[in-house]
Parts: structure tokens; sequence; C-alpha cells
């Protein structure tokens, strides 16, 4: 039987058996609606609670209240940089990254649509945003900084602490897309000092759906989502109570499993990744130089397509990725890569490994035995491969 390898943490996790008993009860008897006021509707108040001080530990908020629940960390973006532009509307200004997820990347467009300039910080070839061009970029009618934490394509960690300090500084708001680092760094939104920060269950163990904006007490805030009063008419919309409460448990559990993260997963990403290097030529590390995530791994392959790749791992039972999922499906190299000065063929060649604390040494050994044959099978069907 073909074995399944999952390696594509980044793009999505299994729900965490705990997870699944938490918010089962949620699904079937307790389906009150958490704004009702009789007695029934009082466990799902509750629960909802229990989830919100589960979150704000987790990202070491002062207050649970700092916290509102969203569909995703998509919306989680979507409502820092519009909630924040909309409660200041003499500001005009946006600054993003040019490594940002799609979820913020993509703002930027929209934004000069509503008349907004944005400012894309570049990168060096690690990844990492130039804090001079920040620090230079930051005018009067300057709304937000949004600058991720941690990369889903390479892992490479932002310097949040600089970011924020500068921000500060300016006196301008700065929101982290910590989706990729909630699990697997430790993350403090009052050491790192963001006013905004984003998180999204699916990729921590909980079901897709679910997601967390933190808006630290005093931001200037206009909720992205209008109509009832839920989440303190901050966010409207009857809350999504199993995935609230699957979200609380999985952030319980990601601290937990923190020390895991960084030793055991660490090791196993590392001894994927030097034996993937040493055993096939003309393969490169991407933003192997920067501080990054212990799960991550994004490797380039010369001369063929990461796409093709994927498709004889999928026929070996591995699950890797090309770029980031959201991109694949187009034939665009991965901005990401190309905005750290990887050339484009290495960028359309490059693959991504994401474990989760469900791999084994045994899922390591498994695709640094497959993997080797396969790049040396397509290198022999490509036009570009040295013979
Ligand atoms: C997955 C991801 C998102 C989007 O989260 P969804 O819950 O899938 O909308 C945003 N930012 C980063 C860094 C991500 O990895």
């Amino acid at each position: 039987m073909k074995p399944l390898i999952y390696a594509d943490n980044n793009a999505t996790t299994r729900v965490a058996p705990e997870v699944v008993h938490e918010m089962l009860p949620f699904c079937t008897e307790q389906y009150g609606n958490p704004s009702s006021m009789y007695a029934f509707a009082q466990a799902p108040a509750k629960a909802m609670d229990t989830a919100r001080e589960r979150v704000a530990a987790l990202v070491g908020a002062e207050r649970p209240d700092e916290i509102i629940f969203t569909s995703c960390g998509t919306e989680s973006d979507n409502a820092a940089v519009f909630g924040t532009l909309a409660a200041l509307p003499d500001k005009k200004h946006v600054v993003l990254s040019s490594v940002e997820h799609p979820a913020v990347y993509n703002l930027a467009e929209t934004l000069q649509h509503r008349g907004c300039r944005t400012t894309m910080l570049r990168v060096d070839s690690q990844g990492i945003v130039d804090l001079d061009q920040l620090a230079n970029s930051i005018w009067d009618d300057t709304a937000l900084v949004s600058v991720m934490w941690a990369n889903n394509e390479t892992g490479v960690v932002s310097p949040v602490k600089e970011i924020a300090a500068i921000c500060r500084a300016k006196g301008v708001a700065f929101h982290t897309d910590a989706v990729q680092a909630v699990g697997k760094l430790p993350v403090n939104v009052r050491e790192a000092g963001a006013q905004l920060l984003s998180l999204s269950g699916h990729k921590i163990h909980a079901p897709k759906g679910v997601g967390a904006l933190y808006i630290k007490r005093g931001t200037r805030f206009r909720p992205f989502f209008v109509g009832g009063h839920q989440e303190h008419g901050r966010r409207a919309g009857t809350e999504n109570v199993p995935g609230i409460v699957a979200l609380g448990k999985a952030c319980e559990l990601a601290a937990a499993y923190l020390q895991d993260e960084v030793t055991r997963v660490r090791a196993l990403r590392d001894r994927l990744e030097r034996e993937i290097l040493a055993r096939v030529p003309d393969s490169f590390l991407n933003g192997g130089g920067a501080d990054r995530t212990p799960n991550t791994t994004s490797i380039s392959f010369e001369y063929i397509e990461g796409e093709a790749i994927l498709l004889y791992m999928s026929d070996a039972g591995i699950c890797a990725s090309s770029g980031s999922a959201c991109t694949s499906g187009s034939l665009e190299p991965s901005h990401v890569l190309r905005a750290m000065g990887v050339p484009i063929e290495l960028a359309h060649s490059a693959v991504r490994f994401s474990l989760s604390r469900y791999n084994t040494d045994a899922d390591v050994d498994y695709i640094i035995d497959k993997l080797p044959p396969i790049i040396a099978r397509l290198r022999e069907m490509s036009p570009f491969a040295p013979k």
C-alpha cells in the first residue's frame, strides 16, 4: 500500500484529535447562539470565553478582549489593514513587504484602486525586509505597516521587534501576519510590540474556517464586517462556536507542543534538508542564511519544474508544495523567491516541505529515499539539464 507522507503543513494541518473531541459537543447538543439570553446558550458563551483566554495566552495579549474571532487568516489580515485605514480617514498610505502571503500582498492593488498609496518593502537575499527603507517609508499619512512574522514559503522569520520599534518611534500601527509563527516560535505581542496580529486555525491543527485577530487595547480600528454587535461590535456575524472552541484548544496544544516543535520537529527538518542537499546535486536552499521556523524548508532543484516534482512525489505518496499553495495552479513563479533575488528558473524549481508534530523519522527516511531518483529521472527528461 502506498503510504501518505504529509509534509505540507504550511498549507494546512491535520485537526488534532484533542481538538475534535473538544469541539464536537458544539456541533451536536450545544447548538445555542452565544448571544441568546436563556440558560441553554450559556455553555457556548462560556466555551467561547475559554477559547478567547487560550488564544490571548498563546500570543501574550494583556487581556482576552483584545482577541476577536474571524473566519480565517485572510479575514484577519484584511480586517487589520482595512479596519485601521477606516479608523484613520486622513491617512492614505500603507507599508507592506514584498514577501507577504497573498492575503496581504494582493491588498496592494485593491488599496491603490481605493486611492491609497502603498510601499512594498524590498527584502535581502535571505528574505529579510530592509529596515532603512522601512524607516524612510513612513510619512505623516501612513496608517499602517504590515510585515509578516514568519514566511509561509521559506519559514524566514522577520525582525519583528526592530520593525515594531521603528513603527513606535514614528507613531504608526504595526500589524504582523503571524499565521506561520504561532505554534512554531514563541510569540508574544507585548514583547514584539505589535498592535495587530493575525492567526489562523487550520495552520495549527484546528479546522479550516476560523481565525483570530489581536487588536491591542486603544488601537484605532473600525469593523471590517458590519452587522450585529458580536465581538464587542468589532466583528459582526454569529460566531462559529465549534470553530472557535477548536481554535482555543489548538492554541492550548500549540503552547504545550512548542518545545517538541523547536527540538524534535527542527531536528527532523534539519535532517531532511541536509540529506536532500547532500544527495541531490545542484539543489539549493532558499533562505537558509536567516532565522527560520523549525518546520519549513524550501529547496530549488535546478533544471526542472517544481510542479513536475510534486506530481512524481504525489505518485510516491508524498505531499509537499511548490511555492505557496495559493499560487500553485498559476504558472507565475513565487513572488517571495523572486523578491529574494532567486533566479526565475530556480524559483520555478522550488519545493517546500513543511513538517508538524505528526511527522516522524520514518517520514523523513521515506522522502530522502524517494526524492533523489525522482529528481534524477526528471533531469533525464529535461532539455536543460547537462547529461
Ligand atoms: C495560510 C496563511 C494565511 C491565510 O490563512 P487562511 O486561514 O487560509 O485564510 C495568511 N498568511 C499566511 C502566512 C498563511 O500561511
